[in-house]
């Protein structure tokens, strides 16, 4: 095993982690189906759901504890002679383990995705049923209702509605995730820091770490689109 293999092991579980994220969302956004066809947030296909995105989080843990013991252990076998490498794998072996005994399942609960999926769940339903109660209500709420949750659709960098709206964990503002991940790009390849672009905020540093895909805002600008007509 040579640390040239080592890196390009470590670079395939990174995209295997990013397949396993997107993996995730896709499992959130079809309990947020189920919520819209079904009205409940506790039918068993639900159950199900929520035991794959566990699964999800034991896999994403492993290989944050696989990494973990291969980035400590190789960073050790820098200063030591080419023959300290063959003990390498042994090592890696010896520390994965320890380090995958210490996760427990409150943190596979705690993954960030995990808990997303059963915020947008709950968010989802009581939206559906805030909506279902508002139909009610007079034209001209509903009217007022409809003109302020379509300005919040609007990407501050598109100045067009959000196809795939992130949330910036740090100061709470919504962009469309491909027009903010190519500003980030973009200013990162000329030194820059990304600078929020909504008027009158103060974070002065948008990180692409801070964002996170909005799956009930996605699907309620989807809806908002199909029950208005627009194509
Ligand atoms: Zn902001």
């Amino acid at each position: 095993m040579s640390l040239g293999s080592v890196q390009s092991t470590l670079s395939n579980l990174k995209s295997c982690q990013a397949d396993i994220g997107e993996y995730m969302d896709i499992v959130s956004d079809v309990a947020l189906g189920i919520v819209e066809a079904q009205g409940t947030t506790t039918s068993p296909a639900m159950k199900k759901l929520e035991e794959m995105i566990l699964e999800c989080s034991r896999l994403d843990g492993e290989i944050n504890c696989l990494m973990e013991s291969v980035d400590e252990l190789t960073a050790q076998a820098r200063h030591e002679p080419p023959e300290a490498m063959a003990n390498l794998q042994n090592s890696v072996q010896e520390r994965f383990t320890e380090l995958l005994s210490g996760v427990s399942q409150a943190d596979l609960e705690r993954h960030s995705k995990v808990v997303a999926f059963r915020e947008n769940v709950r968010k989802y339903a009581m939206q559906a049923s805030q909506a279902s109660a508002g139909n009610e209500e007079e034209e001209l709420d509903e009217d007022i209702a409809v003109t302020q949750s379509q300005t919040n659709f609007i990407c501050p960098l598109t100045q067009v509605e959000m196809v795939n709206p992130v949330r910036n964990k740090k100061c709470n503002h919504y962009y469309d995730q491909e027009a903010v991940l190519g500003m980030i790009k973009n200013k990162q390849k000329n030194k820059k820091k990304f600078r929020c672009p909504k008027v009158g905020c103060g974070n002065t540093d948008v990180q692409q770490s801070d964002l996170e895909l909005d799956l009930v805002l996605k699907r309620t600008i989807q809806n908002n689109k199909r029950q208005s007509g627009k194509p």
